[in-house]
């Protein structure tokens, strides 16, 4: 090859890497990416006032998403089992009732971002199993609901938590929600709602799509669809009657705006999505 054409060849992968990080960065409209981080085995149905036969599927999965808009990027929530803890031959590793083998900084890579690209960060709630690699996101600017905050931040918070998990948000660029919506890039198009009731600041995230419409990312609003036609609520709820009118409310946003529903936690939501690096659009 000759040095000028070893140039223009070049020059071309050049321009293609660039085009191809630019198409990344600023897609037309929002897209979500859908990250696995593993499953939860042999859980009591009772937790959830269901008996086993009632349930179609009773296992979780976990799942995590990032939200890319034109503006920026929104991760929300962010696993169960920490990355650290993970193998690097993609071996099953179990903590209790989770397992999981894949980590969620490489998945969030094959889509093209790093933790620094991350201009926001939610969590749908402080539970454990979605908080494993939330310092992971502490350059980003954190969207959270005050009494969330309060409650994570206390001396001894009680109930499914790992501190440790989410220590480095307590510095983080902080926009702090008192029980209201946020608009994140100020176009409607990517919306928290403030969904209390599961735990005291619970979030939900509402997406509008070019081509599936809007989707409502549901958090723990709900495990199991079963709770939907039926009314009931976990044992296990920081406050019932926030719960049962946070659902009233997303119900109602979903038929007001013929929106889908994905309960994060339920597995054949999760098995009929694309997952990173494809997107849903
Ligand atoms: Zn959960």
């Amino acid at each position: 090859m000759t040095w000028q054409r070893f140039a223009v060849l070049a020059t071309l992968v050049a321009a293609a890497v660039l085009l191809n990080g630019c198409a990344q960065q600023t897609p037309a409209g929002p897209r979500i990416y859908v990250f696995e981080n593993g499953a939860i085995r042999g859980l009591d149905p009772a937790l959830f006032n269901f008996t086993r036969e009632e349930l179609k599927e009773v296992d979780f999965v976990n799942q995590s998403y990032l939200i890319v808009h034109p503006s920026g990027t929104l991760m929300f929530d962010a696993g169960a089992i920490a990355d650290a803890h993970l193998k690097d031959d993609g071996s099953v590793v179990t903590e209790g009732v989770v397992t999981a083998s894949k980590p969620l900084l490489p998945q969030l890579a094959a889509a093209g971002y790093a933790p620094r690209d991350v201009t926001y960060f939610a969590l749908s709630h402080f539970h454990s199993d979605h908080t494993a690699n939330a310092n992971e996101f502490a350059s980003a600017t954190w969207i959270v609901q005050k009494a969330e905050r309060d409650f994570m931040f206390a001396d001894s918070p009680r109930g499914i938590v790992q501190p440790a998990t989410y220590s480095a948000l307590r510095d983080a660029k902080t926009k702090i929600l008192d029980n209201e919506d946020f608009d994140v890039f100020g176009d409607g198009s990517v919306v928290v709602m403030a969904t209390p009731g599961h735990t005291p600041g619970h979030q939900v995230v509402a997406v509008k799509l070019a081509n599936r419409g809007t989707v409502v990312l549901a958090g723990d609003l709900y495990h199991y669809p079963e709770e939907r036609t039926t009314g009931r609520v976990p044992t296990f709820e920081f406050n019932l009657e926030q719960s049962k009118a946070s659902r009233a409310r997303v119900e109602k946003f979903l038929s007001d705006t013929k929106a889908t529903l994905w309960i994060e936690h339920d597995k054949p939501t999760h098995a009929a999505l694309p997952k990173a690096p494809a997107y849903v659009d």
